[in-house]
């Protein structure tokens, strides 16, 4: 093999693989980051595939090895191809998914003089020439950027090429060195023999210094010296016990660097599999059962759906899977939504696999980041736990992925390319490697569900919580019809039964949440006597009201109508945009109920002064009442002072003109309806909403998935939305909106053009239409919607310019 095909860290390489020549004497393998000249330039690039022979006929070298060398398994090899290839991303970018963080970094050159120079005549050289050479020769190896400050820079890159032309000095690269601050810790040393500490200690006590013979007794036995932390712990002595002794001469302090271990072991009791009630051993049984198959690879993956509601003991199936996979000398990764990798869920894995589990989220430095990746890819830890990207964690061996909450949203990348769904990565990888995949929820994503339906996953119920009756009951959950609120002259925000509960609540000293979804909230019209809807004709979804033309815009098929006068339905003629922020919200409560404290969460309050965190521990420690937010307020719900949760308009949610809005309302009001009163003081709903019909809302109040489910699919089946076919959302973005919209119109019919062409049969072409956020940042947005199957093949022999986002499988159209 004497070719390779590498990804180039250019954008200008797009979706291609480069040929390059291999060099007699380097070894390089699949996988492997080198250095590839490039144009002008010097850059990165990873080696995907070795070849006899090139696919260019003018091919340039490989120039070197990426120092300290790093290469990717085959597997992430093949699951970056793929990557690019499903979701239309650029090669490199797919790759760059699986190196270690800072691997874009500066390339350092190196001179140094070659291991076998060749017989040359020292004395043919110029002066210059010479003097550079003895320098190398006397240092081994040197800095490129050293040599220049010597010989200046112009003369030494002169020189060292012509030295390198005569094979007299070589040329390496390395990556600039990631800036790691080590971490350091106070250790205590004895600085006298065992024995002797051994006299002394009895000698300090005679003398009623029984603290201080205790702590030294304790230096005599260790072997090593100890680090403070634990030998306080240990003896249960104070400082000053220890700078006694320092000061008699009899230990010493000494600052150890010590390895960053990113969990803190301290407090974390190690934790035994509990006995299984017998919903779990059955769902386990199943799960061990596909483990101890020999799965090679290349094979569709054993994927399971572990159905149960919170509390029904998924986690704990999770912990003894992997516990089973370990067992079988194969390791795991779990991925959990970024929000629930709190220190509770970590310990919950470190207490089990003490100092064998790796953790990888955003908040670690870039150091602490790049020595994680290398300690996971040198068979450090049997566990890998991460948001979304540790999925492209080098853990080798990979026997089980496990992807708690996998219905969460969180879990697609949509902000940038590969606009890639970790679920979906997680299953090719699994059929790559062999590895069993475990998706658990409480609430599955309607795709997930249907297949296990259909029997392509394998599905597991735990229909119980596992203490069903301790404390936890689920609460009640109330539907309050606006509607007749307003037929009997109440206008404010509150409803009757909303406010009394709260009035009640606060009374007794308890504590409120008040939820609402301001996403999207003025975009739709209804009638606020009947609840009725407006919507497009073709696409069923709510139209769009704009401002600027005062007209209702279907963002998806660019229908267009102007606003009605009367309700279609009843006639009436009161007919409203919802609108509905957080700040107006705020200003209705405080004038309600004057006594109470408020506090806002939501994303513009936490872009200030407060942290999620610490907002929750404000409330946590009842510095308010009443607690506003959006979705964000679903995730601090096991608060035991909170016996009551508003959800002040269910119809925001509801309403956003995308296929999946009613999926992510029951979602998000199972969430709530699961959560709240957790504690001993019980729980309270109330859900306000002009269609309380809604099969979303009853499934949601009901604590009923098939209601839910078997609703849902049928409209999915019905609009032929996923499962039943895949969709692809096109944006293009423009700070001019005239030429935003005819490139949005040029592209569509390419498209169609290219389809007739073929002839497939089952595609459509949706809009162009303005964008659900038809202005970003300055710049106009036009989308064109795929419907059809196969996308990815399709659309990738049409070339897409410079401003195109394109999202395949996308998790929303909004
Ligand atoms: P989930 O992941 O579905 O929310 P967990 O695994 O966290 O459920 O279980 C909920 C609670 O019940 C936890 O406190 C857990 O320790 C406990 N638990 C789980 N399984 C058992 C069991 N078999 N016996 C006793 N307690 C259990
Ligand atoms: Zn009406
Ligand atoms: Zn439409």
């Amino acid at each position: 093999m004497r070719y390779a095909e590498v990804s180039v860290n250019s954008p200008v390489a797009q979706h291609r693989a480069f040929s390059y020549a291999i060099p007699s004497g380097l070894s390089v393998e699949v996988g492997q980051a080198v250095w590839v000249p490039f144009g002008e330039r010097l850059l990165q690039g990873v080696v995907l595939e070795l070849t006899p022979y090139p696919s260019v006929e003018e091919t340039r070298e490989i120039s070197g090895v990426i120092e300290p060398s790093l290469q990717l398994s085959p597997h992430q090899v093949l699951l970056a191809r793929w990557i690019s290839e499903h979701y239309l991303s650029f090669l490199f970018d797919a790759v760059a998914l699986m190196l270690p963080p800072g691997f874009e970094r500066k390339a350092v050159t190196y001179i140094s003089s070659p291991s076998s120079p060749p017989q040359h005549d020292i004395s043919l050289l110029s002066p210059e020439q010479r003097a550079l050479l003895e320098f190398v020769q006397g240092r081994g190896k040197v800095s490129l950027r050293s040599l220049e400050r010597e010989f200046g820079k112009k003369k030494t890159q002169a020189i060292v090429s012509q030295l390198a032309g005569r094979n007299l000095v070589v040329r390496s690269y390395e990556l600039e060195p990631v800036k790691v601050k080590p971490k350091r810790e106070t250790y205590l040393r004895l600085v006298v023999p065992a024995g002797q500490a051994e006299q002394e200690a009895v000698r300090l006590r005679q003398g009623g210094a029984a603290k201080q013979a205790v702590l030294l007794e304790f230096l005599a036995q260790q072997s090593q010296p100890v680090s403070w932390v634990e030998a306080r712990k240990s003896v249960g002595v104070g400082k000053a016990v220890a700078d006694a002794l320092v000061g008699k001469g009899l230990v010493a302090w000494e600052q150890v660097e010590v390895t960053r271990e990113p969990i803190s072991y301290q407090g974390i009791t190690p934790s035994s599999p509990l006995p299984l009630t017998p919903a779990q051993e059955s769902a386990l049984r199943s799960i061990k059962a596909r483990l101890s198959r020999a799965a090679e690879g290349g094979v569709p993956p054993d994927i399971f759906l572990l159905h149960g509601v919170t509390g029904s003991g998924k986690t704990e199936i999770y912990l003894q899977a992997l516990a089973e996979t370990v067992r079988r000398g194969k390791r795991g990764i779990v991925l959990v939504p970024e929000i629930a990798l709190t220190s509770q869920t970590i310990e919950r894995f470190a207490a089990r696999f003490p100092h064998r589990v790796a953790v990888l989220h955003s908040k670690l430095s870039l150091g602490e980041r790049f020595d994680e990746w290398q300690r996971i890819r040198d068979r450090e830890f049997d566990v890998v736990i991460g948001p979304r990207s540790a999925i492209f964690a080098p853990q080798p061996d990979l026997g089980l992925i496990v992807l708690d909450e996998e219905h969460e949203w969180t879990y697609k990348q949509q902000d940038k390319s590969p606009r890639y769904h970790a679920r979906d990565v997680a299953i090719k990888l699994a059929e790559l490697t062999g590895a069993v995949v475990v998706l658990g929820s409480a609430t599955p994503d309607v795709e997930t569900f249907y297949r296990a339906q259909r029997g392509d996953y394998h599905l597991l119920q735990l229909p119980e919580r596992v203490t069903p009756d301790v404390g936890s009951p689920l609460p009640r959950v109330e539907i309050v019809d606006l509607r007749d609120e307003l037929k009997s002259g109440n206008r404010s925000l509150f409803s009757r039964p909303l406010a009394e509960a709260m009035a009640k609540a606060l009374a007794g000293g308890e504590q409120v949440i008040l939820f609402i979804n301001r996403r999207g909230a003025a975009s739709f019209v209804q009638c606020r006597d009947c609840g009725f809807v407006f919507r497009c004709r073709r696409c069923e979804i709510p139209l769009t009201y704009h401002f600027d033309s005062e007209r209702l815009v279907c963002h998806q098929c660019n229908y267009r109508t102007s606003v009605p006068q009367v309700c279609p339905r009843c006639r009436s003629r009161r007919i409203k945009f919802l609108g509905l922020g957080t700040q107006k919200l705020e200003r209705e409560t405080s004038h309600t109920f004057p006594q109470a404290r408020l506090l806002r969460w939501d994303s513009d309050a936490t872009r200030g002064r407060y942290s999620h965190g610490e907002i929750l521990d404000r409330f946590r420690a009842h510095e308010a009442d009443i607690l506003i937010g959006t979705q964000m307020v679903a995730k601090g719900l096991d608060l035991p002072l909170i016996t009551l949760v508003g959800v002040v308009n269910a119809d925001t949610s509801l309403n956003l003109p995308d296929f999946r809005a009613g999926e992510r309302t029951f979602q998000l009001l199972s969430q709530v309806a699961g959560r709240a009163g957790r504690g001993t003081l019980g729980g309270q709903v109330i859900i306000q909403t002009y269609s309380p019909e809604h099969y979303t809302l009853q499934a949601a109040a009901g604590h009923d998935y098939a209601l839910f489910y078997d609703q849902e699919i049928a409209y999915r089946r019905l609009l032929n939305n996923p499962p039943f076919a895949q969709l692809a959302s096109l944006v293009y973005s423009h700070t001019n909106g005239f030429i935003c919209q005819r490139e949005a119109e040029r592209m569509k019919s390419v498209l169609g053009a290219e389809r007739d062409a073929r002839g497939i049969a089952d595609l459509s072409l949706i809009g162009p239409a303005p964008a659900f956020i038809h202005r970003l940042r300055g710049r106009f947005r036009w989308q064109l919607i795929l419907r059809g199957s196969e996308l990815s093949a399709f659309l990738s022999s049409i070339p897409i310019p410079q401003g195109w986002a394109v999202d395949i499988d996308p998790l929303g159209l909004v």
